[in-house]
């Protein structure tokens, strides 16, 4: 295992997901095949389209074998992708295009293919759009396929991993990565390309595997064997680290697993302080193959589902139909747990259908979350309406983001009302009535929480948002990012005015921000008296220990001392010395 032989190579990625993983590197190769061209005398022409026809045939077939065998241990979103491929395969512009081309041009069907992909793909190259890019990577796979077949190649060859492998690749197609994370042998995973949204990236995250993509190079710079250790969280990859590095990332996986190990014990647990204070830890979902990982580290419901990560780079917005079946898996998938589902959050950072949105000067002040819904009715009325058909499904509840006053509230609540009318009186079942909240993330809204308390359902409050308009910092900008303190007094004050509102009012209070996972920060939620704190599910079992092994009034008296003091320094050192203090073995 010595590595003293080989320098250490530091590559650097994007974290895509969270955890710390070392093992020895897997490259997994899938290089194009070298596609053999050839002119056709004329007789040769028709037997060409024949044998195309036999490995479009053959390549449908094995698609559709991978998509039963996925289905089944992966869920049906990822067999979507597998469908998506084969429908391509009987695409007339793929199918009738590379026809043509060998009948025209009298071309062999590996070169016609070819041919054809390359323009499929430079059409979707000119569309400035993510999501189109991804399926030019779409293409490049159906058309692999189809040239291996072709060449009488294996397809789908069985990768054996050797146990605890990190999987080093340029790309991974979809059923590679779902296959290979279902073997169980995969440590982590590194590839070239890919952002947080990427399929390997969901895949990972969905079962928990740490994962840096976007990683540069990495595939060319890693060899078979080496020893390599990656920090999914941070995005870091230590090629044949020295034995310190190593040493620590073992301590610190170590500690991790220990940790999980320790928690899942408690998986079935309450969270609840030694002096009887009950808190809901639920969790925070992007798409829906998140949700396995949610309940194996024992969320108790989802608290936020930011539906608008549905909306970012495609097109043309998912219609009615799709949304209704993506809330319904996610309502299905969690029984009769609870499920707070936000409306579009769209707008500031997040705009859909790129390039057709002049950009706001400033963006975070302008016209996102609910501003955008009700200037855009339609769209808000199509999701509202897939929202309320998906209802039946599951216990849910919904909320609005970014209500910065009473007039919001009752506008959105009145389009929603109109929405139910109308379904009702097309005879459409609907179930019960579900709570409706909001998103207390402005300070506005903080003030005046008393007020909005009397009309909303359930508050949740979005901290990452509340102390980007707080402090006045762009939660995007890298130059003022080392202002951003989530112990600030002026939000420790307005917090404490929202719980207060929420329980004069006697309705729920939650917090979804990224403050509610972070394990620093779990006392001063449990002494303010949030009754339900939604996070990603790998901060779960952190918060829920230190929740079980704490009082209530402890902490209460540790967040009024805190709240003597004044700049946000003093506050963040005091809380961090006392929660050392408290629970050493979580340093
Ligand atoms: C927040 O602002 O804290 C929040 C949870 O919403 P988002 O991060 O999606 O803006
Ligand atoms: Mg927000």
């Amino acid at each position: 295992m010595s590595s003293q032989a080989t320098p250490t190579l530091n590559l650097k990625g994007i974290g895509a997901s969270p955890g710390v993983a070392v093992g020895h590197a897997y490259i997994l190769d899938r290089k194009r095949v070298r596609t053999p061209k050839l002119r056709l005398a004329e007789a040769e022409v028709d037997p060409e389209r024949m044998r195309m026809k036999t490995a479009l045939d053959l390549s449908d077939r094995q698609l559709s074998d991978l998509k039963d065998q996925i289905s089944k241990t992966e869920g049906p979103e990822h067999a979507l992708i597998l469908e998506a491929h084969r429908l391509m395969l009987h695409d007339p512009m793929f199918v009738d295009e590379v026809n043509r081309l060998i009948v025209e041009d009298r071309i062999n069907a590996e070169w016609a293919v070819r041919r054809v992909a390359r323009k499929l793909k430079h059409l979707f190259d000119n569309i400035p759009d993510e999501y189109f890019r991804e399926r030019r990577s779409d293409v490049e796979y159906v058309a692999d396929r189809v040239v291996r077949n072709l060449m009488g190649q294996v397809v789908d060859e069985e990768v054996v991993l050797p146990d605890h492998a990190v999987v080093v690749s340029h790309d991974l197609s979809p059923a590679d990565a779902a296959l290979m994370a279902r073997s169980g042998r995969v440590a982590g995973f590194v590839t070239d390309l890919g952002g947080q949204t990427s399929h390997t990236a969901i895949v990972a995250r969905a079962r928990s595997t740490p994962a840096v993509v976007g990683a540069g190079r990495a595939s060319e710079q890693i060899s078979p064997g080496d020893l390599v250790a990656l920090d999914g969280t941070r995005g870091l990859i230590l090629v044949n680290p020295t034995e310190d590095q190593l040493a620590l990332f073992h301590e610190t996986m170590r500690r991790h697993q220990e940790f999980e190990a320790k928690a899942l014990e408690a998986k079935d647990l309450p969270a609840q302080s030694t002096d009887g204070f009950r808190i809901r830890l639920v969790g925070n979902i992007e798409f829906p193959e998140e949700i396995q990982s949610l309940l194996s580290h024992g969320a108790e419901g989802i608290g936020l589902y930011r539906t608008e990560f549905m909306f970012l780079d495609r097109k043309s917005p998912p219609g009615e139909e799709e949304q209704y079946r993506a809330y319904r898996q996610v309502l299905e998938a969690m029984g009769n747990r609870p499920v707070t589902i936000r409306t579009l959050d769209l707008g500031g950072d997040k705009v859909p259908g790129k390039g057709k949105h002049e950009k706001e000067p400033n963006p975070a002040m302008g016209l996102r979350a609910i501003r955008y819904c009700l200037a855009n009715r339609e769209l808000f009325r199509v999701q509202l309406r897939a929202l309320l058909r998906a209802s039946v499904h599951g216990n849910m509840r919904m909320m609005f983001p970014l209500i910065c006053g009473m007039s919001e509230l009752r506008e959105a609540r009145s389009e929603l009302e109109a929405c139910r009318t109308e379904l009702g009186r097309a005879g459409v079942p609907l179930g019960k009535r579900f709570q409706v909240g909001i998103m207390v993330e402005t300070p506005s809204a903080a003030l005046i929480a008393d007020r909005l308390a009397q009309e909303a359902d359930f508050f949740s409050v979005g901290t990452n948002d509340l102390i980007q308009y707080s402090l006045a910092i762009d939660r995007q900008n890298r130059d003022v990012a080392y202002l951003y303190k989530p112990l600030h007094l002026s939000v420790l004050r307005s917090l404490k005015n929202i719980v207060t509102a929420a329980k004069e009012a006697g309705i729920p209070v939650a917090m979804c921000g990224e403050m509610a996972g972070d394990p620093v920060y779990a006392l001063v939620l449990l002494a303010l008296g949030f009754d339900e704190l939604s996070m990603t599910a790998g901060q779960i079992p952190t918060v829920k220990s230190i929740i079980r092994q704490s009082s209530r009034e402890d902490a209460q008296r540790m967040l009024d001392a805190a709240m003597d003091l004044t700049t946000a320094e003093e506050i963040e050192r005091y809380i961090r010395t006392e929660m050392d203090r408290r629970l050493s073995d979580l340093a």
